[in-house]
């Protein structure tokens, strides 16, 4: 099995000003995950160009993200 291991470091989101990192098989053994760092949530995928699209997205995943977006009304 794969060890688990960061691919890349935590940097701030320009859409969301929340911290995302892209990992391997942190929470989920074999999965490649972006994890919102600002709200604790995560999203899985099996690829790595799958994940590095989802980590510039976290509006599409982390409902942290998501709550303060529609907070703000909708935009930053
Ligand atoms: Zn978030």
């Amino acid at each position: 099995m794969p060890t688990p291991r960061i691919i890349s470091d935590v940097k701030k989101n320009r859409q969301t000003g929340t911290h995302i990192q892209v990992d391997f098989g942190l929470n989920e053994p074999e999965y490649y995950q972006a994890t919102c760092y600002t709200h604790g949530h995560y999203c899985n995928a099996d690829t790595l160009r799958s994940i590095r699209i989802i980590a510039t997205d976290p509006l599409g995943w982390c409902e942290g993200c998501q709550h303060q977006f529609y907070a703000a009304g909708g935009s930053f």
